[in-house]
């Protein structure tokens, strides 16, 4: 039987009929997978441990005809600090679930695997709880770009001249910022700081995020704006109360 080894994260999991559970991973060379596990809900089971925490996992996958399977599975880097704060546990869960609802099975985005491990370092961080909604909302803009969804911030997308830094509104459906004289007078006004502060989450890692500090103003409309993304793109899909019954059974 073919097989292959790839480094893995594990977005979901769920019971089946008898021992059996199925994990969706996102791997680094081989994108999203579902794999079936035989097994391992049984006590002693060897893999459902490494599986089952926050971390990263050394997979090794049987190919077969109906489903890959997974033959061996060791955790090769933990989040503890995750895994121990029900915050920390939940903005996590939240970015897993927005990457399996985004991304389309086997098909290799080895950016989107960066981007969970860097969204999963970033809030296992030791001392002082980060501002961990910036983070997220930086870490969704970032996800969107590489899904190709990425909103238009530098130029207007009504006449492609760079944006002044006031007058602007929020086009959803044309996926940008309008210019003052492109706007539709009920557009929804982005303030300039706005741009800058999105502009600033594309483009610096994730660990800054955590140490802009916004007025409120500004981090309500960065949030709004993600939540408008995640919103459209995501449809009906998106079913947070099931997942999470889902990873907890
Ligand atoms: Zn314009």
């Amino acid at each position: 039987m073919a097989t292959y080894r790839d480094m893995g994260i594990v977005l979901k999991a769920r019971g089946l009929r008898g021992d059996d559970r199925q994990y969706v991973v996102f791997t680094e060379s081989h994108g999203k997978v579902s794999l079936l596990a035989k097994g391992t809900r049984k006590i002693g089971s060897k893999m459902s441990p490494h599986m089952g925490a926050f971390g990263v996992v050394d997979l090794m996958v049987a190919r077969g005809r109906q489903m890959d399977r997974l033959a061996g599975a060791n955790l090769s880097l933990s989040f503890r600090r995750v895994a121990a704060s029900l915050e920390r546990t939940s903005t996590v869960q939240s970015l897993l679930l927005a990457v399996d609802s985004l991304t389309r099975w086997e098909l290799p985005e080895p950016r989107i695997f960066e981007l969970l491990l860097e969204f999963m370092t970033a809030m296992d961080r030791e001392g002082t709880v980060i501002d961990r909604r910036p983070v997220f909302n930086a870490a969704m803009i970032k996800l969107f770009d590489v899904l190709g969804f990425g909103l238009e911030i530098d130029v207007c997308v009504g006449c492609r001249q760079s944006v002044d830094f006031y007058g602007n509104a929020l086009n959803v459906l044309r996926g940008g910022i309008e210019c003052r004289n492109c706007r539709s007078g009920t557009a929804l006004g982005v303030m300039g700081d706005t741009v800058k502060v999105l502009r600033f989450l594309r483009r610096e890692r994730l660990s800054q995020a955590g140490l802009l500090r916004l007025t409120d103003q500004v981090r309500d409309q960065v949030a709004f704006i993600v939540d408008v993304l995640v919103t459209s793109n995501l449809e009906a899909r998106f079913d947070p109360l099931r997942y999470m019954i889902s990873v907890n059974a």
